[in-house]
């Protein structure tokens, strides 16, 4: 084995065809952060690797990578063994969508994150729609927390109180800002404000729709 084969743990996030029977995948490791390899032959049907480089699987991978550090070029995929797939039915596709766009477009390449990783590896779609659902609107809220698009969602985002089970209270929909009860009643002009909602008058739905709003006004903006 070459000294320069290196090891990771990793989330795929992107698969796609590349000639005849290569692909080219976009990963998260915990080790490296995002990258990018390329898998020769997977798309043979004898190839051990296939089903391991699977959009949402999470695999331990070895591959090689030259002429400098991981991500600067095209690595390339050595070996691929399945740890575990985040979604079995491909019915609930559609709840993973905004998960993978925000990992894909917002997240910074080769820039090691074990925090995003270990959010990455809880997660876990069933046939639940209402949980899944819930799972990936509070992915994205930690999610953009953590890369810093929003402020905290533990407390509120004028006063820094600590939210607690009434709180929070109040979310500036342009922005997913939160804000207390009592910033909300201090400030006159949030009560006449249609970007201000209440989150308890909220479904899961709408929240859902105001994190996509967000992520595309980021990557827009971005
Ligand atoms: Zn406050």
């Amino acid at each position: 084995m070459s000294s320069r084969s290196k090891k990771d743990t990793v989330v795929i996030i992107k698969s796609i065809n590349y000639s005849e029977a290569d692909k080219i995948v976009t990963v998260i490791g915990k080790k490296y952060g995002k990258y990018t390899l390329i898998a020769k032959g997977v798309r043979k049907i004898t190839s051990r690797n296939r089903a391991s480089i699977q959009t949402l699987t999470i695999s331990d991978i070895s591959f090689f990578q030259k002429n400098g550090d991981v991500g600067s070029n095209l690595g390339l995929l050595k070996e691929a063994n399945t740890h575990r797939h985040i979604i079995t039915d491909y019915n609930q596709l559609k709840y993973v969508k905004p998960i993978l766009f925000l990992l894909n477009k917002l997240l910074p390449e080769a820039d090691s994150n074990e925090d995003i990783f270990t959010l990455i590896e809880s997660l876990k779609f069933g046939s639940d729609e209402k949980a899944n659902l819930k799972m990936t609107n509070l992915f994205i809220l930690k999610a953009l927390a953590q890369l810093g698009f929003i402020a905290s969602i533990e407390s509120c985002n004028l006063c820094d109180e600590k939210f607690d089970k009434e709180n929070p209270a109040y979310i500036d929909k342009s922005n997913v800002l939160f804000i207390c009860q009592h910033c909300y009643e201090n400030n006159p002009i949030y009560s006449k404000s249609t970007k201000i909602a209440k989150l308890s008058g909220l479904g899961l739905e709408s929240f859902s729709q105001i994190l996509d709003n967000f992520i595309q006004k980021v990557y827009n903006n971005g």
